[in-house]
């Protein structure tokens, strides 16, 4: 089974139940849903559809709603699309504003107030490269890099420039409106600059009771030059390589991911690696060898969760593209050895985490009597098996929990199979009998195979994780 968690959007190519059935046999953990496409209704829609199928087939599955926020996309005269040479001078011009001829662009007025003399202006993912060459009171004038087709509504990046836009746009707020709280395990806010704009989105999220866990996407240098406090505010990061890799000079993406990857590792917050990791697969039945290699190395530098965009929207192989992230994660996780992490402070329940996946490890050593073969950790909020899965443990580390939304969220954890069970509604734990019997009907352990259990004293209290045993399944059934 494999560890790494697969993130795959859903899109015209793969609405169907039948097809959502398909991506989960494949390996997919969460549905994420781009609100950049499509309206509230087509979304709600298809995760209710996502729902069904994961409930009928008993996994978890996480649905991810992925907010636009204020993402920049250019306007044309008459929405033309236009030639510019290396050289050539364009103005660009607030929205709104009256133009009677042919070349130009149109922008939010709080970008053209940024640009300055020299900045960066960089078109369609960077396809088209300007800078900018002249400023007045109303307006700025870039010059083309390079040759470039303009077109209306491509997004338009400012590496470099600070611009003051909130952090969620009306088109996010309409997404929100009127959502069945239960429906979204996370909301992924794009566009991130510091913890300030996850504190906005949490007080918007509470104001509707959406329970929904934050995914800071980190696609700009401000986030990059924040990443610590974010990292700590949030619950779940995005490295968003489409954008960041416009935003940031582009050989700095490997270095980041791997920066990025280890600090969400210390502060235990689970980490997905997204964008274009087998985009020729949009075309063709097989990946090219540098995607094998970027899925792989996402899988080497420790992440929890891989991801896939047009590749399940739109692209001809959308199951397929599943499997093979499947595949090559599988294969290269057994090579990923546990590490030590820079941990700074450390509650019991770190503690605790820490010295299980030292005896865990220790326990595979074949000179080693002490065997342990499954790892089984109760936890109501999840992060008792957030704590222990950072250190990327060998065995799979199979979670009971009596609570849906933390069964649910717990799809983007590396390494965590979640299991649903009906607790006692007193608040001791059951006796360590009772509870075997539960871990063996689960099918998790059989009999005459040691557990390692993880828990607290008390159920449903979360944040008392002060307990760690290993115990046996009897061989014999010893209830009379
Ligand atoms: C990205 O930029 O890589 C990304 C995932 O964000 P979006 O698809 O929302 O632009």
């Amino acid at each position: 089974m494999k560890s790494t968690k697969i993130v795959a959007t859903i899109g015209p190519a793969t609405e169907t139940e039948e097809t959502i059935g398909k991506l989960i046999d494949a390996g997919m953990n969460v549905a994420r849903f781009n609100t950049k496409h499509s309206t509230p209704e087509w979304h709600r829609e298809r995760m209710l559809r996502v729902r069904k199928v994961a409930r009928e087939k008993g996994v978890a599955v996480g649905i991810l709603l992925d907010l636009q926020g204020p993402e920049i996309r250019i306007n044309t005269p008459h929405q033309t699309v236009f030639q510019v040479e290396e050289g050539d001078s364009v103005a660009v011009l607030p929205d709104g504003t009256e133009f009677d001829g042919e070349e130009a662009l149109f922008i939010p007025k709080v970008v053209v107030d940024a640009l300055q003399i020299d900045s960066h202006v960089l078109i369609d993912d960077g396809l088209g490269e300007f800078i900018v060459t002249d400023k007045d009171a109303h307006s700025v004038t870039i010059t083309a890099l390079s040759s470039f087709p303009v077109s209306h509504r491509k997004t338009l990046n400012t590496p470099g420039t600070n611009i003051n836009m909130p952090s969620l746009i009306e088109a996010d707020f309409a997404q929100l409106e009127g959502l069945d709280p239960t429906l979204i395990d996370f909301v992924g806010l794009s566009f991130v600059r510091d913890e300030h704009d996850i504190a906005v989105l949490r007080s918007e999220l509470e104001k509707r009771n959406i329970t929904a866990q934050v995914v800071a996407k980190i696609e700009n240098q401000k986030a990059i030059d924040n990443i610590e406090s974010i990292v700590v505010a949030t619950d779940v990061v995005m490295i968003a390589r489409g954008d960041l890799a416009v935003e940031v000079p582009f050989e700095q993406l490997t270095h980041w991911q791997k920066v990025i990857i280890q600090l969400c590792r210390v502060h235990a917050r689970p980490v997905i690696v997204a964008t274009q990791m087998l985009k020729s697969m949009v075309e063709n039945p097989r990946p090219t060898r540098a995607e094998v290699s970027d899925v792989a190395n996402a899988v080497y530098d420790g992440t929890d969760a891989i991801m896939l965009s047009e590749e399940t929207t739109i692209g001809r192989y959308p199951v397929k593209a599943v499997k093979t992230q499947s595949q090559i994660a599988s294969y290269n996780e057994q090579f990923v050895e546990p590490q030590q992490l820079n941990v700074r402070k450390r509650s019991t329940a770190a503690y605790i985490t820490e010295y299980a996946v030292k005896i865990l490890e220790e326990s595979r050593k074949p000179e080693n009597t002490l065997r342990i073969d499954h790892i089984v950790v109760l936890t109501e909020s999840g992060k008792t098996a957030r704590l222990l899965t950072r250190y990327r443990p060998h065995q799979t580390v199979h979670v009971l929990t009596s609570t849906q939304s933390t069964y649910d969220k717990l799809s983007v954890q590396y390494g965590v199979t979640p299991h649903k069970i009906v607790l006692p509604n007193n608040e001791q734990l059951e006796s360590s009998h009772d509870l075997i019997l539960l871990i063996e009907s689960l099918g998790i352990a059989a009999k005459g195979e040691s557990i390692m259990l993880v828990h607290g004293t008390h159920w449903k209290i979360p944040g008392l994780t002060n307990t760690l045993s290993v115990l046996t399944v009897p061989e014999k059934d010893t209830h009379v």
